[in-house]
């Protein structure tokens, strides 16, 4: 994950000093008030959680990207994050596939291992099917989608 735009970049010499002369031509104009860029804008924008979409003043330096994805909280950010990263099914699309497939092989389809795809039968509350349902040769044949 990528974090402050800025936190431990090295500037080539010549950034450094087109940098320190524009600075140096806004603290001449008078533009500093403080210690912040005078181009610093806080506006308020809403949370990119759809959930959510509170809206929060947000402070964008002159730097940061405006179009970037902005959450109101890290808690939020961390449950949107999560939705998106989610790829078990819901439980009643689990329980249809569970009844002609294997958890490898729902696994393979979602890109997912066949022991996430266990945890959610169990979380879901799905009963398991006992071992052995299947010959050895049918297993092979249905686990390489051929
Ligand atoms: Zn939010």
């Amino acid at each position: 994950m990528k974090g402050r735009a800025l936190l431990g970049k090295k500037w080539s010499a010549g950034r450094l000093r087109r940098y320190r002369e524009g600075v140096a031509r806004r603290k001449a104009a008078g533009l500093y008030e403080g210690r912040l860029d005078p181009r610093t804008e806080v506006l308020t924008i809403k949370c990119s959680n759809p959930e959510c979409g509170k809206d929060f003043p947000f402070t964008f330096s002159p730097r940061i990207s405006r179009t970037k994805k902005r959450f109101c909280t890290h808690a939020c950010q961390l449950r949107a994050n999560h939705d998106l990263r989610t790829r078990v099914p819901e439980a009643d699309e689990l329980r249809e596939m569970y009844k002609t497939m294997t958890c490898a092989e729902i696994g393979k389809i979602l890109n997912m291992t066949g022991g996430a795809i266990r945890y959610a039968l169990i979380r879901y509350g799905i009963p398991r099917r006992k071992a052995g349902g299947r010959t050895k040769a049918e297993k092979c044949k249905a686990t390489s989608g051929q």
